[in-house]
């Protein structure tokens, strides 16, 4: 059973706002060379960059801001219309070296420590599945973590988060697929990107950003387990 640790707690949290609840969940990976230098980085107070825990890829797990604290992970980006993502989210690093540096598998190990933490934090907190999310799809633009090697179906059947079932699409072009982005809950500015997204979570053996009747079936599958009108 990995430790939790929690003598390296990071300088760079701030209060949540009144009333904000923790209602998501963001998965990242850490996008450096070695894991030394992403606890570094959340640690250093000149950074202002932090997570609510880090995994490392044996499977140790760092707590390094309380939840009820607002983490500084998510920087610009939106959700469902919520543009403060880290005032409503718990926030989870994992060591990974990330497109830039080595992208590489998550080992079982480190994607065990999630999946405990992850359920402990889905008993604490009011989390929909939906709201259990990478940090790609709330800022689809900027950021491709924890990226298409991630085991999303995987954690899903565990019951983090969701794997839609395709569901019949009238048509599934970009005029039917932007509108159901922005439904399910992408910041749909730049369309191909927030497609993009959708692919790299819930269809990663193709990431084109294109529209495609797949990526439709399985947009509307979300919205059908979402209970929200195809
Ligand atoms: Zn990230």
């Amino acid at each position: 059973m990995p430790s939790l640790r929690t003598d390296l707690a990071s300088p760079n949290h701030d209060a949540r706002p009144d009333g904000a609840p923790i209602d998501m969940l963001v998965l990242h990976y850490t996008g450096m060379e070695t894991a030394a230098a992403a606890l570094a980085r959340l640690t250093d107070p000149a950074a202002k960059v932090s997570a609510h825990y880090l995994i490392d890829e044996d499977g140790a797990v760092r707590a390094l801001v309380a939840e009820n604290r607002r983490a500084w992970h998510a920087g610009v980006s939106a959700w469902r219309g919520e543009t403060d993502v880290n005032a409503r989210s718990i926030g989870i690093e994992l060591v990974n070296p990330g497109h830039e540096f080595g992208y590489r598998d998550f080992p079982a190990r480190q994607i065990d420590a999630l999946a405990d933490l992850c359920r402990g934090i889905l008993a604490r907190h009011p989390i929909p599945a939906r709201n259990v999310v990478g940090h790609s799809d709330v800022a689809p633009r900027r950021k491709a973590d924890p990226g298409e090697r991630f085991p999303w179906a995987a954690l899903a059947r565990l019951g983090i988060g969701l794997a839609p079932q395709p569901a019949a699409v009238p048509h599934w072009g970009l005029a039917w697929t932007e509108p159901a982005l922005a439904r399910y809950g992408y910041d749909i500015a730049d369309p191909h990107a927030a497609l993009a997204a959708l692919q790299r979570h819930f269809r990663p053996k193709r990431i084109d950003g294109l529209p495609d009747r797949e990526s439709a079936e399985l947009l509307a599958g979300l919205l059908a387990a979402v209970e929200e009108t195809v």
